[in-house]
């Protein structure tokens, strides 16, 4: 059908990064096709990632007040509180299915040719898209973009069956509340669906090779705070501890640990194991060696500052290049990559101003660099500190843990870093990242007029501190 067609962009992947590159680029008036070799649009993201989880943690949540007297307290009141882990699960799998097929209409409305298979590149200007049916389909493009994004990093010797020894996955779709739940990893993933199965009732250990929680970047203050929180909640930490092996038999697995420096070793027991120590780039039969685009240590694509690859004309953004894996990275990068392919401008992304949110309850999220970071690289710095106690919304609503943490330049003023736990610190950073992206002082940000009663004062308090030493209600 597509033979005769000359397309100006054919987008590999229509996950956050792909779809959202392929409507630009038709916007931008580029003639665009997106092939994709799963049943629906949207990627890890939309089908097994950010949508589903958040769902869950949203609902796992509301359960846990209702089950733990939180809304008694407020005085709503009733007899029994159950969950119905079908509904529950439901639920979920419509959001991911509402907002999957929203992608279709994005590109029929949009003009995108959705192309279903799985697409390899077979010379420049060549991809060819093996459909389900066994035929195959040779799209002629002006230029490709690679958006494939990442698979789950097996754990040699521990096989995967998203039954009782999961992925994040499998963890999305759990027939049961596990009773004993371990899982090996505790960076975002592992506390967001750690939370989830603890949540619902599961007695979860998280075994964690580094003597932190939160993976790469979180600031230490944040991470020993953090795990107090959870640790409160019910979740269980082995730090400096690797897993060495895992065996099944029957219902039960076996972990093995030992201290990560060595030591003695140690088995736990469970009837459910997470695997989550990571993602790796996913660039199976795409066909790199026919037109030269090698991969580095870690299996990602190398691209220059324009995202192009060793080949000119094809392009590779997301999960799959450099970078932090996340949905919002991907997309932005999605964004300005066919913008410079139409455009010819110099594509820009600031990496310092990409957010990170684990979105527990309460969440964590940072922006910029973090203590740990500024001190290696010498840089003076300033700390502004704001509790939640101390915040009349947070307080007004029994929402008060957790605090605002800004780091700014000793002399200039300028924010370096936002670091933050508290219920909304996945909206409230995305404040910090528009001041830090226009290169804000924190005198800046404590002079504009926040709303009241709003979490956001804390923001405002925390730079009021941080350039004049002294917050108004703290
Ligand atoms: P992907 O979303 O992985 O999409 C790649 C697409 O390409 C897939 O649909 C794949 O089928 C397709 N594809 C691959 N090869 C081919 C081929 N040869 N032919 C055709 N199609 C192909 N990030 C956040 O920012 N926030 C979150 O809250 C968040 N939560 C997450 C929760 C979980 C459980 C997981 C696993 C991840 C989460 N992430 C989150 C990470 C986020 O999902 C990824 O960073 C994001 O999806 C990357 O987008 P991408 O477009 O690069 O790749
Ligand atoms: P991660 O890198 O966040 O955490 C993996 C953790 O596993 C690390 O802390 C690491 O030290 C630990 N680990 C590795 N090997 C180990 C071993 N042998 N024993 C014990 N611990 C070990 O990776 P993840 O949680 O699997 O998430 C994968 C990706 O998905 C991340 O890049 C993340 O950005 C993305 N994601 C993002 C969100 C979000 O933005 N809210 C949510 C989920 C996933």
């Amino acid at each position: 059908v597509f033979l005769e067609q000359q397309f100006d962009l054919v987008v590999i992947g229509s996950g956050p990064g792909g779809y959202v590159a392929a409507i630009k680029a038709a916007q931008l008036g580029l003639k665009t096709a997106c092939v994709e070799k799963n049943a629906t649009y949207g990627g890890t993201c939309l089908n097994v990632g950010c949508i589903p989880s958040k769902a869950m943690l949203h609902n796992s949540h509301l359960y846990h007040m209702a089950q733990h007297g939180e809304l008694k307290k407020r005085g709503i009141e009733f007899q029994n509180v159950s969950l119905n882990l079908p509904v529950f699960l439901k639920q979920k799998d419509d959001a991911v299915k509402g907002l999957t097929s929203g992608v279709a209409y994005l590109f029929k409305s949009n003009k995108v040719t959705g192309v279903r298979g799985h697409g390899s590149i077979s010379g420049a200007g060549e991809v060819t898209v093996k459909k389900e049916d066994g035929s195959s389909e040779t799209l002629k493009t002006k230029n490709i973009l690679i958006a494939v994004g990442s698979e789950v990093t097996p754990f040699p010797g521990i096989t995967i069956d998203e039954e009782s020894i999961v992925s994040s996955t499998g963890a999305l779709s759990l027939k049961q509340v596990p009773k004993k739940m371990v899982l090996i990893g505790a960076g975002v993933i592992g506390l967001e669906l750690g939370s989830v199965w603890s949540r619902l009732g599961a007695d979860v250990t998280c075994v964690e090779f580094l003597s932190n929680i939160g993976g790469v970047g979180i600031d230490m203050e944040v991470s020993k705070a953090f795990q107090k929180i959870l640790t409160k909640q019910g979740l269980k930490f082995k730090l400096d501890t690797k897993v060495t092996g895992a065996e099944k038999s029957g219902d039960s697995i076996r972990v093995n640990v030992e201290g990560a420096k060595g030591g003695n070793g140690e088995t736990l027991d469970c009837d459910t194991l997470l695997v989550c120590i990571g993602r790796r780039p996913y660039t199976k039969e795409l066909g790199l060696d026919s037109v030269g685009i090698q991969l580095d240590k870690r299996g990602r694509i190398e691209v220059d500052k324009n995202f192009q690859t060793a080949c000119k004309g094809i392009y590779a953004i997301g999960d799959c290049i450099q970078g932090p894996m996340l949905a919002h990275k991907a997309e932005d990068e999605g964004i300005i990559c066919v913008e410079s392919i139409a455009t010819g401008h110099e594509p820009h992304i600031d990496y310092n101003c990409v957010p990170s949110v684990i979105y527990t309850y309460p969440e964590v999220s940072w922006i910029g660099k973090s203590e740990e970071q500024l001190k290696q690289e010498g840089i003076k710095y300033k700390v502004g500190r704001f509790p939640m106690a101390a915040n009349s919304r947070a307080k007004t609503i029994n929402e008060a843990e957790g605090f605002v943490k800004v780091l700014s330049d000793a002399k200039t003023d300028r924010i370096l870093g936002v670091h933050m736990i508290n219920s909304v610190a996945g909206e409230l950073i995305n404040e910090a990242a528009l001041a830090m992206e226009y290169g804000a002082s924190c005198e800046d940000v404590a002079r504009v007029c926040h709303a009241h009663p709003t979490w956001s004062e804390s923001l405002k308090e925390a730079n009021l501190q941080a350039y004049f030493g002294k917050a108004i209600n703290f």
